[in-house]
C-alpha cells in the first residue's frame, strides 16, 4: 500500500453503513484517522448485537437535519456507492467545501501497483473473474476487488508494487471518482440499466467515459467494437485503443470461423476454439475477447492466455448449471436483473427453454424481450412484483403461453411439473430481487436449495 501516512490524524466523514462504509472506516482507522460517520438507515432499524461497528471507536449519527457537517471541519467525506448524489445530506456536505470521494478513489489512491479498470452494463464480474483466472493461473500476483466480492478498500493494504488490481467498477462508484487513472480501461457494452438513479442515458454514458479520463497515452482502453454507444468512446480516449469483436477482424481480440482471435503488429494469433470456452453464449465469447485484448497488454503469453480461458468455470448465480435432474436442465441466473442479460441468457441455448421471470420494479421497457421470447418459443413462467407489467408486454406480443406463479418456489413447481427430458429450466428474471430477497446473490441461493430439494424428492 502507498501513500499509507497520507491520512493520519484526519478528520473524516465516512458516509454509508454497508459493506463499502465499513471497509473505507475501518482502513482509514487503521491509519489513524477520526472517523464519523452517517447512515440515513433508522437507528432503531440497526441490530447492534449482530453489528460491525458496534465496537467501532466511531461516532455514528442518523439524522442530519440538526448536523451542520462545516461545524466539525471535515478534512475528507467519503460516499458510498448506494447513495446517490442528490440526496439531501450529500447536498448539505458538499455545499459545506468538504472534499467528497467514493471509497473506490479512497482505494485506488491507496493502491500500490497498476490496475484494470472493467465497467460496462453487462459481463463486468465474469470478464473481471476471466481475467484474474488467467493472471493467476499465469502466476501472476492479482487482486480482484470493486463493485464484486470485496470493496478495494479491504483489500488495498495487501497490494505491492508487483500487484495488478482487477477492479470491477460500476457506474455509481464512477460517480465519485477524480485522480483514479487505471493502466487499462475496458468497457463491455452500455444499454439502458440503472435509469432510475441516473436519469439520462446520455448521463450514464458520460459517467462510463470518466474509468478514462485519466489515462494518458502511456494506458490503453479496450472498446466493444459492436456496440455503437462504447465505440463512440473512440473519440473520447486520451489513451490507445484496442478494439473486441465478434463479428469482424479488428486490431485487438475478435471472433472468427469459431475460434477467438488476437491481431497484434498485423501478425494474427489463434487463442481457443469457441467449443473449448467452458462458458455457453456468444457474449461469453465477448466476455473473452475483451479478456484477450487485457491479458496481452499485461504481456502474458498466447499459451498462457488460452491456458487461463479454457480452465475457467464462470461466477456463481451466472448461468450456472445446478443440477440435471430427470433429463432437465436447471441453470442459475439470478444475476440477470435487466433484460438485456435474460435476451443474452435464452440466446445461449438451442434446447427448449422455461424462463422464470420476475422481480421487483425498475424503469424497464419489457418488450424487447416478450418479442425474444414469442420469437423463440420459450415458456415465460411469470412472478413477482413485475409480473403485470410483464405479463402486459408479452400479451401485447400476442404471447399467451405464460404461467402464473404466486412466487419462486410456486415457479419451480410449475416448471418441474412441465418440463421434460432435454429442456432447460432457466432462472433469469430480467429484474431485481428486492421484492422478496437481500439481494440476487440470496436469490440465486434459494434457487440453487429448491432445486437440490427437487432432485432429492425425484431420487
Ligand atoms: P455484471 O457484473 O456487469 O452485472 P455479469 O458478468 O455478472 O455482469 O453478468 C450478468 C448477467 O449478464 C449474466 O447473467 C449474463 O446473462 C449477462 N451477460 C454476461 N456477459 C454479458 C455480455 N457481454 N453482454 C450482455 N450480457 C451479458
Amino acid at each position: 500500500m502507498r501513500n499509507s501516512d497520507l491520512y493520519q490524524n484526519m478528520k473524516i466523514l465516512v458516509m454509508g453503513m454497508g459493506k463499502s462504509g465499513l471497509s473505507a472506516a475501518k482502513l482509514l482507522l487503521s491509519l489513524g484517522a477520526m472517523v464519523d460517520v452517517y447512515d440515513d438507515i433508522k437507528k432503531k432499524d440497526m441490530d447492534w448485537s449482530a453489528s460491525p461497528w458496534q465496537d467501532m471507536p466511531v461516532n455514528i449519527f442518523f439524522d442530519y437535519h440538526f448536523f451542520d457537517p462545516s461545524l466539525h471541519q471535515y478534512d475528507l467525506a467519503v460516499i458510498s456507492p448506494g447513495i446517490a448524489l442528490d440526496n439531501a445530506f450529500v447536498q448539505i456536505v458538499m455545499d459545506s467545501g468538504v472534499e467528497l470521494i467514493g471509497e473506490m478513489e479512497l482505494g485506488t489512491r491507496l493502491f500500490e501497483g497498476k490496475f484494470i479498470a472493467i465497467t460496462g452494463t453487462n459481463g463486468k464480474s465474469t470478464t473481471s473473474s476471466l481475467i484474474h483466472h488467467i493472471l493467476v493461473e499465469s502466476g501472476q500476483e492479482s487482486l480482484l476487488a470493486g463493485n464484486i466480492g470485496e470493496p478495494l478498500t479491504a483489500v488495498v493494504e495487501k497490494s505491492t508494487k508487483k500487484t495488478i488490481g482487477v477492479l470491477e467498477v460500476s457506474s455509481y462508484q464512477l460517480e465519485t471518482i477524480q485522480s483514479f487513472h487505471p493502466h487499462i480501461a475496458l468497457i463491455t457494452n452500455i444499454s439502458n440499466d440503472h435509469l432510475a438513479r441516473h436519469k439520462t442515458m446520455e448521463y450514464y454514458c458520460a459517467l462510463k467515459a470518466k474509468v478514462f479520463c485519466n489515462q494518458d497515452g502511456r494506458d490503453y482502453v479496450i472498446l466493444n467494437a459492436e456496440d455503437e454507444r462504447v465505440l463512440h468512446f473512440q473519440n473520447l480516449a486520451p489513451s490507445q485503443i484496442r478494439y473486441f469483436s465478434t463479428r469482424k477482424p479488428v486490431s485487438g481480440a475478435y471472433f472468427q470461423d469459431q475460434v477467438l482471435k488476437l491481431k497484434k503488429h498485423d501478425h494474427t494469433y489463434e487463442i481457443v476454439n469457441r467449443n473449448e470456452l467452458l462458458l455457453p453464449g456468444l457474449h461469453n465469447v465477448e466476455n473473452a475477447l475483451g479478456a484477450i485484448c487485457v491479458c496481452d497488454i499485461l504481456g502474458l503469453s498466447i499459451a498462457q492466455i488460452r491456458n487461463g480461458i479454457m480452465s475457467f468455470h464462470g461466477v456463481e448465480h451466472r448461468q450456472e448449471i445446478v443440477e440435471t435432474i430427470a433429463g432437465v436442465t436447471w441453470i442459475n441466473d439470478s444475476k440477470a436483473t435487466n433484460t438485456d442479460s435474460t435476451i443474452m441468457a435464452l440466446n445461449s441455448y438451442d434446447k427448449p427453454i422455461y424462463v422464470l421471470l420476475g422481480g421487483s420494479p425498475k424503469k424497464t421497457d419489457y418488450s424487447l424481450l416478450a418479442k425474444k421470447i414469442v420469437h423463440q418459443g420459450v415458456i415465460a413462467i411469470v412472478y413477482g412484483q413485475t409480473q403485470k407489467e410483464i405479463v402486459q408486454a408479452l400479451e401485447d406480443e400476442g404471447y399467451l403461453e405464460y404461467r402464473l406463479a404466486k412466487d419462486l418456489f410456486h415457479a419451480c413447481e410449475l416448471a418441474k411439473q412441465q418440463a421434460q427430458v432435454g429442456d432447460i429450466v432457466l432462472l433469469s428474471p430480467a429484474c431485481p430481487s428486492f421484492d422478496s430477497f437481500q439481494n440476487f446473490e440470496h436469490r440465486g441461493q434459494v434457487f440453487k436449495e429448491i432445486v437440490h430439494a427437487i432432485g432429492k424428492r425425484e431420487k
